[in-house]
């Protein structure tokens, strides 16, 4: 089985969140199932740069305003095909967004580049191979369908869309329709209009033969309106091939028995040396409640407004808080500011390394999102040790078992869950997880029955294989 795996970022060459981490995952979790996985990629500076020795396997003299080529080369055990084209790739800073922090005015054709090669290697195939599946990641990979169709393309090869993240569209306004090389008599309530303007993500939802996301409890909320972002209608249409695969994590990187970037330990107690090493790091004083920890884009999505206002409660019963993150302004803004209390420590910016000493060093991690497709720090935490306290909400709802009473009972509790999202709540659960730190016994149980979880692919990839094999057209 081949397959082409088609995104606008993939760990570890370029990240913007969890997007990137699964689509730098799936090659390998999915070799083991015999499927063979290239990924396409558009070639930003950090991918050009990893290249080694790239192939060339064909060139565009046209593609959305300038010439570009396709090159083929192995980085990190990852078998790609990257999109050489200046114009729309060779730029500094962030992948999306400008130097204003706006997204990119043409980030519309940037991701139309990206998805119109794809259609063309699963129409055509490319340098003597063939793909059965494009497996389409996001609105940046939305329009392959779309394109596939213009080209003659679609029953050649199977194609799937997997939603990580439904809130962003894609939109570009209808006058790039030609610019774009989309068909006008597609730009209908059952195409790719969506409010008067073109939806790259609709125009996948609507066209992929398959869709997922990464959980089973976020493709039920999609299609409920709370959750759609007017996308709810459209899922609700397709529920007869929307699946819900739940994310795995990269076990090799976050494993705290082998993690360079930690004192490694494999069992609660012995975690105790991260903790100290993390508190001297960030000059924590001395407490008696829980070192909590956030590692996390700051966006309103995350709901990291509600920890501030809950912070009265976690550190009043003596709990501790670092906040690893970057994000929207005024969060970055507010969480600076909370950290002039001495029990708050916060760092604004990315840091793959220090994200690993906060998860193994901190008693519990906090993600409070409002909605949350799959999530991975939860995952992380399990993993670690690290207590997740969560929303009630998409993958979060999936992979944490709270410590009701029931479930302290039968010894199967990995963390807390809140509902609803709302500062009440979430300090109740805050209360509830000091209520739990302060007895020793059962706190080490919800760590070990945390440990021992599985949240590697190995369910998931097999999960894929057997959905590529279902989609793959009958040639
Ligand atoms: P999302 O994709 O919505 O950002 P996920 O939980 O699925 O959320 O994935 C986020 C990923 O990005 C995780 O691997 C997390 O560790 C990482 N991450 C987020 N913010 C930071 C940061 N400031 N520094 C380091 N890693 C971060």
């Amino acid at each position: 089985m081949q397959v082409l795996s088609v995104a606008s970022e993939c760990a570890p060459l370029v990240k913007t969140g969890g997007l990137a981490d699964v689509v730098g995952a799936l090659p390998a979790a999915l070799a083991a199932q015999g499927v063979t996985m290239r990924t396409l990629l558009p070639g930003y500076p950090a991918v050009m740069k990893a290249l080694k020795d790239p192939k060339v396997v064909s060139t565009e003299p046209a593609l959305f305003g300038g010439s570009a080529r396709l090159l083929a080369a192995t980085v990190a055990g990852l078998d790609l095909l990257v999109i050489d084209a200046p114009h729309l790739f060779d730029r500094p800073g962030s992948i999306y967004l400008g130097p204003d922090g706006r997204d990119w005015p043409d980030n519309p054709e940037r991701f139309a580049a990206l998805s119109w090669i794809a259609a063309k290697i699963g129409s055509n195939g490319i340098d003597g191979w063939r793909a059965d599946i494009l497996h389409c990641h996001d609105w940046q990979a939305g329009l392959v369908p779309e394109y596939l169709h213009g080209m003659g393309g679609t029953g050649k090869v199977g194609t799937i869309l997997t939603i990580h993240n439904i809130a962003f569209h894609g939109l570009a306004d209808p006058h790039k329709m030609a610019a774009l090389k989309l068909s006008p008599y597609r730009y209908t309530a059952d195409g790719f209009e969506f409010w008067g303007r073109i939806s790259a993500l609709k125009a996948g939802l609507v066209g992929a033969d398959r869709l997922t996301t990464v959980s089973p409890t976020y493709a039920a909320e999609l299609m409920t309106d709370a959750f759609g972002m007017g996308l709810d209608g459209v899922m609700r249409a397709r529920r007869g091939v929307v699946s819900g695969i739940i994310n795995g994590i990269d076990e090799v990187v976050w494993n705290p028995a082998t993690d360079p970037a930690i004192a490694p330990y494999k069992t609660p107690k012995d975690k105790l040396k991260n903790r100290a090493d993390l508190r001297a790091e960030f000059d924590l004083p001395d407490a008696p409640g829980p070192l909590c920890a956030v590692v996390s884009r700051l966006t309103e999505q995350k709901g990291l407004d509600l920890l501030l206002e809950a912070l009265p409660t976690l550190i009043g019963r003596g709990g501790q808080l670092v906040l690893l993150g970057s994000g929207d302004a005024w969060l970055e803004q507010a969480w600076r500011a909370a950290a002039r209390d001495p029990n708050i420590a916060v760092r604004i910016g990315y840091d793959e390394g220090l994200s690993h000493r906060i998860i193994a060093g901190a008693d519990a991690i906090l993600v409070p999102s409002r909605f949350e497709p799959c999530g991975l720090t939860q995952l992380y935490g399990l993993r670690y040790g690290t207590v997740p306290v969560v929303a009630l909400t998409g993958g979060l709802a999936d992979t944490v078992i709270s410590a009701s009473p029931a479930a302290l009972a039968v010894g199967v509790a990995t963390g807390l869950q809140f509902h609803p999202v709302t500062t009440d709540a979430l300090s109740g659960a805050l209360s509830h997880l000091c209520d739990l730190f302060a007895q020793p016994e059962t706190w080490q149980t919800l760590q070990t029955n945390a440990m021992r979880q599985p949240v590697g692919w190995g369910p998931s990839a097999r999960a894929y294989a057997a959905l590529y094999q279902d989609t793959i057209p009958k040639r």
